[in-house]
């Protein structure tokens, strides 16, 4: 009997495993994999519960991967349906994680054990690697166990993140790299005082004003196959006492750059800091480095994941580089080819998450037939 994956997304929906708790999502797969051959490996640090099960030793290496852990429900008054029990209502299933992400997780797991069944000498390996702690702030979780695994010189292949990455349509998308986010604080200092006497004072905000102007204006990096243009944003500038007749003391300007392999975040430092140099020597800035780009490397994964989607939905997927940042930008660190494929993300972190209900079924054989392409011998 072949475990159902609409059965199983119901099962680990109905576990409370907000960030960073697991809520025995994990031991759910373990269930389903074990009996098949695979040697399940708990690699949890602090409270971050993190699932490495693998079976076979030799390449190529293929890996599922994603994370059991949902954001809040907040305000469960306002869900039609309570956000951890799975409910169907007009073709959609409803619950917190269904599209982020656990329906791809059950998905994998169907696909695996259905691909092992049929092709029992299947050549190369399989593996899952599952994390409880993606929606927070991700220290403990993929990123430990991939410099974990890496540093025991385990070489994967392919990887597939089950992240919702499609828009409208299940097959619409897969990702194939994401862009890199650098956020900076500059804070201009001055000297405060009467409007009235320029000579007393030093204006922060003049500078400030000549800085933005010049980042917002600036061309960054170059273009690169498959990613938009690096874009920068101020995102807040505060200054001023409120007072029409008072120099401020300092001005603070906060601004986020999406950027695309063409670019490092240390280059986009020098060039800023050079930018800031030239109108005024009293500045600092607080960098923050959110995400590194990636984008992924060779067409094998890539290629038989399309033709799956085409198959299984009628559809060609784009390939898209566009969200957020995800865990695959630390797998990609690893593994050649990453990508990321799962269901539609219309409602992820929101009230009334939901996908419908056919995707599941359609989304395992997606997985399914990828497998096959891939490693069936
Ligand atoms: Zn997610």
């Amino acid at each position: 009997m072949s475990t159902s994956p609409y059965e199983l997304t119901c099962e680990i929906l109905s576990r409370r495993s907000i960030t960073p708790n697991d809520a025995g999502c994990q031991d759910k797969i373990v269930q389903v994999l074990e009996p098949l051959g695979f040697k399940a490996e708990r690699i949890h640090r602090n409270d971050t519960q993190n699932l490495w099960i693998r079976k076979g030793e030799e390449g190529p290496l293929f890996i599922f991967a994603g994370h059991t852990d949902v954001v809040p429900s907040g305000d469960e008054s306002l869900w039609d349906s309570p956000a951890f029990t799975p409910t169907i209502r007009d073709g959609r299933l409803y619950a917190r994680g269904v599209a982020d992400m656990k329906t791809s997780i059950a998905c994998f797991t169907c696909a695996v054990e259905r691909f092992i069944k049929v092709h029992p000498n299947h050549r190369g390996s399989i593996a899952l690697l599952l994390t409880s702690d993606e929606e927070g702030d991700g220290y403990d979780g993929t990123t430990f166990v991939v410099d974990t695994l890496a540093s025991r010189n385990i070489q994967p292949r392919w990887c597939i993140v089950g992240e919702p990455s499609c828009s409208r349509l299940l097959g619409d998308a897969i990702k194939n790299g994401r862009r890199g986010s650098l956020n900076g604080k500059l804070t201009v200092r001055g000297i405060q005082g009467h409007v009235a006497y320029p000579e007393k004072v030093s204006n922060p905000i003049h500078p400030a004003g000549q800085i933005v102007s010049e980042l917002a204006t600036t061309t960054w990096g170059k273009t690169y196959p498959g990613f938009p243009m690096t874009s920068f944003q101020v995102s807040n500038i505060h200054a001023g006492t409120g007072a029409v007749n008072v120099v401020p003391a300092d001005c603070t300007v906060t601004f986020n750059i999406r950027f695309n392999p063409s670019l490092t975040a240390e280059a986009l430092i020098q060039q800023i800091e050079g930018i800031c140099a030239k109108y005024t020597s009293n500045y600092s800035i607080e960098w923050k480095i959110s995400a590194t780009p990636f984008a992924t490397k060779g067409e094998e994964l890539s290629k038989a994941l399309s033709q799956a989607i085409t198959k299984v939905c009628g559809i060609k997927p784009e390939f898209s580089t566009s969200g957020g940042t995800s865990d695959a930008r630390f797998i990609s660190r690893w593994c050649p080819e990453v990508v990321e494929f799962g269901p539609t993300n219309e409602t992820i972190h929101k009230i009334n998450e939901n996908i419908p209900v056919d995707q599941i079924d359609k989304l395992t054989d997606i997985y399914y037939k990828t497998l096959e392409t891939l490693l069936a011998s």
